[in-house]
């Protein structure tokens, strides 16, 4: 989709700062981070909204989680933790309609979220 900023950074079109590059998945780093470690995790597949996940994804949205833990090991947050989060529609704060799995970490993150 070439009017989605995801898919954009996907085909290289716009610069990220890449972290991981696979088959299925570009994880690249918040463009305004929220903590010291703040990524996101995104399908190369175009889905607009948590909502549009089909059960031929399941192997795919696991993996997204299997590799925020992986990153999460890699910094040094496995044990002091971090959260995974993705927004849906607009009263959640979704502003890219392409899913994408934030993996936050480094700081210590209040509880209910704002
Ligand atoms: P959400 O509000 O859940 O849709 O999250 C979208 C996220 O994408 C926000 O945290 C933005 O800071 C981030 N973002 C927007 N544009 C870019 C970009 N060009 N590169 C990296 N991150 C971006
Ligand atoms: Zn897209």
């Amino acid at each position: 989709m070439t009017d989605c900023l995801f898919c954009r950074i996907i085909a290289r079109e716009i610069p990220a700062q890449i972290v991981f590059d696979d088959d299925d998945l570009l994880v690249f780093k918040d463009i305004n981070p929220q903590a010291p470690l703040h990524v996101l995790i995104v399908p190369k597949k175009h889905i607009a909204t948590v909502n549009d996940l089909a059960a031929a994804d399941d192997a795919l949205v696991g993996s997204m989680f299997r590799r925020a833990a992986a990153l999460a090991k890699e910094h040094g947050y496995s044990d002091r933790g971090y959260r995974t989060v993705f927004n849906c529609n607009r009263e959640a704060g979704q502003t890219v309609f392409h899913i994408h799995l934030h993996l936050l970490a480094g700081r210590g993150l209040t509880w209910p979220p704002g």
